[in-house]
């Protein structure tokens, strides 16, 4: 929120990003000087006095204020929000920033050589494409095939920049999944690097960033949240896997890191490298349009080269219902094993078994809150809800019929697990999914134990197509690349190509070649054969033309207005009423649909019915503009315990 605050006469006035101890309510907080001689608000009879202004070296840099601003307006947040998401909760307690600036903090490790490897033709090039521009605002695209060595293009731009002084802001989508990233800047680096992400504790962050607000640290490698951290003389920012959707904030303040990254660079006039090798579709329609300059490493950095893929057809070779394996994939893990290399199983489902089913009645057990099946877990025994955490003991007998014929149907990871380890009782084998990997530590040791060679078979959800690099990894198998497809979601087909590009890309990176088995019943879906085919560019054409006749992103801007409550009737009713108000409101405007209101997809969520009411246009910001001052007269229509959220770009569905 912003309030006013009178300045004590004997004062100077304070600069705006100026922190500043003030009343609120009957005790204090630290705010930030947005804006001085305002004047004095109307129906007030008093303005309060600030209490104590924090020291100038605290304060934030005029570039940060403009790129709050900008969040502010764009997704339609309160500021307050924007503020909580960017600065480290301890700058907030009033006596906070004063103690914690002089201790010293514990060494990063690193792990990764120090000395730099001799770079690519096409690395070398793009290095010098981006050095080029080091004083002017550029994004660029880093398209770059998996194993082809972003991260030592990354690190030689930040050496160039060290040695002139500046400095630069690495963002990274999640730190527990890529710790060999952070590592490899702390080996070449040392102590000008820092880390930022929201597992470390509220110390920890507020002498991070107080190492940026102080020059100390140089090089900062976080995650969405160390996007604004106030770096001195930033010359860089780099978002790596710019197309991973946890950039999305997906709660309160919903804003895309990536997007706020660009804006933030054009503030600093500075470049911004996003890289990927499955770009999003925005990221590449600005560099088809031009707004962003394309920097290609078309090549493997190491001795490998890109593996083979075998498509199966499902519906001709049907897998093992245990193991979700079809013949040919079999036979080829069994000849990978048997040549002591390594292999991957990628399925994108957790538990044992995705729900339970009664043989008397045909019952399913759900969560209560979700009204979705209850994933059936048999170690340690469970029914659990993924969306919400509910879980609860599996029954004896059936609720509603009495019967005890009640089985696990379907296959997950910790059933393939299970009947793998059986079949191959020499294999030394391992699973990693959010079950076991609740822990950072956890997803580290499995791992680095996998990278060591001392697993055979690695058996995961999506925590194992991230960045990692394994030397003697050579047969992949995506057990059923459809299941991200059948979501109702826009983005469904984009999902899939990166998903099965980044989980092919782990095999065959270094002299060992790779092979990558695809499952799927949709062998002629054009996800599938453009990463069949590895070729990015090819999905982008097809993609962008349905984008295009659908009126999606990136051609037309999406805004939902989501609604949530405790009360089914009264969320219809208020989603009915405010879809009713938006049709009036932008009757004449139209470029502006308004389409809905519609049940969300998870209509109950935690004990919530959900309803949606979504906006497109190709004219965002008078659209944006009319939803701003609309906004306040929505909320105030609500009926009780209804709330609603405002998603500007969303990527998720709700
Ligand atoms: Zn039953
Ligand atoms: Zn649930």
């Amino acid at each position: 929120m912003t309030f006013t605050y009178a300045v004590p006469e004997e004062w100077e006035m304070p600069a705006c990003g100026r922190l500043a101890r003030v009343p609120l309510g009957k005790g204090a907080s630290v705010g930030i000087v947005a804006e001085t001689g305002v004047k004095f608000p109307e129906g007030l009879k008093e303005v309060k006095p600030l209490l104590e202004l924090l020291p100038e070296d605290l304060s934030l840099k005029p570039t940060l204020l403009r790129v709050f601003e900008w969040a502010v307006g764009h997704y339609l947040t309160p500021p307050g929000e924007v503020l909580r998401t960017f600065l480290p909760p301890g700058l907030f307690k009033s006596t906070a920033a004063k103690g914690e600036r002089a201790r010293p903090r514990a060494p990063m490790i690193g792990f990764g050589e120090a000395v730099a490897p001799s770079l690519t033709e096409a690395q070398r090039v793009a290095i010098a494409d981006i050095l080029e521009l080091r004083e002017s605002f550029q994004p660029f695209l880093l398209q770059g095939i998996t194993g082809s060595g972003k991260t030592e293009v990354y690190l030689r731009l930040c050496e160039e920049l060290l040695q002139r002084g500046r400095s630069a802001l690495i963002l990274v989508p999640e730190i527990a999944l890529t710790p060999q990233t952070v590592g490899r800047f702390a080996a070449r680096f040392g102590d000008a690097v820092g880390s930022y992400h929201s597992g470390m504790t509220e110390a920890q962050r507020l002498q991070t960033w107080w190492g940026a607000q102080s020059g100390r640290l140089k090089v900062l490698v976080g995650t969405r949240s160390a996007l604004c951290l106030p770096l001195v003389d930033l010359g860089l920012i780099v978002v790596d896997e710019e197309h991973d959707s946890s950039y999305k904030q997906e709660e309160r303040f919903r804003y895309h890191a990536r997007d706020l990254a660009v804006v933030r660079a054009k503030e600093e006039g500075i470049p911004v490298v996003l890289g990927s090798a499955t770009p999003s579709i925005e990221t590449m329609e600005n560099t088809a349009r031009g707004k962003y300059r394309l920097l290609k490493l078309p090549l493997r950095a190491t001795a490998g080269t890109l593996p083979k893929i075998q498509l199966v057809d499902l519906k001709l070779e049907p897998a093992d219902p245990e193991t979700m394996m079809s013949p040919t994939l079999t036979e080829k893990l069994e000849a990978v094993l048997a040549r002591g290399e390594q292999a991957l199983l990628f399925l994108n489902r957790r538990g044992f078994a995705p729900y339970l089913l009664c043989r008397g009645c045909g019952e399913v057990p759900n969560c209560p809150n979700c009204e979705i099946a209850l994933t059936f877990h048999k170690r340690p025994a469970g029914m659990v809800c993924h969306y919400c955490e509910f879980h609860q003991k599996p029954p004896d007998v059936c609720a509603s019929c009495g019967a005890i014929e009640i089985q696990p149907m379907g296959t997950g990871t910790e059933k393939i697990e299970e009947v793998l380890q059986k079949r191959y009782p020499q294999t030394r084998l391992a699973r990693l999914d959010r079950d076991v990997a609740s822990g950072r530590q956890r997803t580290e040791e499995i791992l680095s134990s996998f990278a060591a060679g001392e697993l055979d078979l690695l058996i995961g959800t999506q925590l194992v197509a991230k960045g990692h690099d394994f030397k003697r990894l050579t047969l992949v198998g995506i057990l059923l690349a459809d299941s991200t497809l059948n979501q109702p979601d826009f983005r469904a087909a984009e999902r899939l190509f990166q998903i099965v590009t980044q989980v092919a890309g782990r095999a065959g990176r270094h002299d060992l070649p790779g092979e990558v088995v695809l499952q799927t019943f949709r062998p002629t879906h054009y996800a599938v054969t453009s990463a069949l085919a590895q070729d990015p560019e090819a999905f982008f054409q097809h993609e962008r033309v349905y984008r295009e006749e659908a009126s999606y992103p990136p051609f037309h801007r999406v805004v939902l207005l989501k609604l949530s409550g405790t009360q089914s009737p009264r969320v219809e009713q208020a989603s009915e009423k405010l879809a009713e108000d938006l049709v009036v409101l932008f009757g004449r405007h139209s470029e502006v649909r308004v389409l809905g209101p519609a049940k969300a997809s998870m209509e109950k969520l935690r004990g919530k019915y959900r309803w949606q009411v979504m906006l497109r246009t190709s004219k965002f910001e008078g659209m944006r503009r009319v939803l701003e001052e609309k906004l306040p007269y929505f909320e105030a229509q609500l009926p009780a315990g209804v709330t609603l959220h405002v998603d500007v770009d969303p990527i998720g569905v709700f």
